[in-house]
């Protein structure tokens, strides 16, 4: 990690405003209420490249039929692939499985604590081990995609390329930002935020709690006014 990459008066004030707007603003999930590492981990897996609304319904029966590592580990692979099929991606299941019967094996049946060994099983990327590192766990782990790569850049001035969860300046300036505790809440709110206000089409500056600071917005503005500019003066 590059040390001080962000100018740290404008970090402060940026991780005290999202701070501020997350109350009051945090969607509200079932698997945003636990900190049982199973039922996070079975989040994960669901939320993989699937919307969070859609996700909650098919949640909730999965749940209710498989409470436990163990159910999970003995159901029937067909059973848990009809289950998961409204969400689609049908390897998901499969992966979800084997995932249960490693940890099952290696780990004893207790969801492994470290990046590392999460990133062991299959289907686990450095998103998700990292999600369940901070949330499950309460590790200060940052994540990163998409949504949190674009309010970085947007508001920092950075350029992550077009592979975003690989750039080092990135994941260097996500973990810098990440707040000493919580970072469980503090990655949500990053999440909820890119969703709803620093959207990837027509972000909402004008209600934005950043835009003071903004260095996308200082950019729109200026162009904005030369644009505007009347021809006669
Ligand atoms: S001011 Fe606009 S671009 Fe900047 S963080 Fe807010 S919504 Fe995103």
């Amino acid at each position: 990690m590059i040390d001080n990459q962000l100018p740290i008066t404008k970090l402060r004030w940026f991780r005290r405003q999202l701070k501020a707007w997350a109350c009051g603003h945090l969607r509200n999930f079932p698997w945003r209420r636990t900190k049982d590492a199973y039922a996070i981990l079975v989040a994960e897996f669901l939320l993989q490249k699937t919307n969070a609304d859609t996700v909650a319904p098919v949640y909730q029966r999965f749940m209710e039929r498989y409470p436990t590592l163990n159910a999970l580990a003995a159901a029937r692979e067909e059973d848990v692939t009809m289950l998961l099929r409204p969400l689609g991606l049908s390897f998901r299941a499969d992966r979800l499985r084997q995932s249960t019967q490693l940890i099952l094996k290696n780990y004893q049946g207790k969801i492994p604590k470290t990046e590392a060994q999460l990133l062991k099983l299959p289907g686990v990327g450095k998103y998700t081990a990292r999600s369940i590192c901070a949330h499950a766990f309460g590790q200060r782990k940052a994540v990163l995609d998409t949504n949190v790569a674009r309010i970085f850049e947007r508001f920092f001035g950075l350029s992550g390329g077009r592979v975003k969860w690989r750039s080092q300046e990135l994941q260097s300036a996500v973990e810098e930002a990440a707040p000493t505790t919580n970072v469980g809440m503090w990655n949500l709110t990053l999440l909820d935020f890119g969703a709803a206000v620093c959207t990837a089409r027509h972000p909402r500056c004008g209600e934005c709690p950043l835009q003071e600071q903004c260095q996308y917005a200082r950019e729109s503005n200026i162009d904005e006014k030369i644009i505007n500019k009347p021809i006669y003066m």
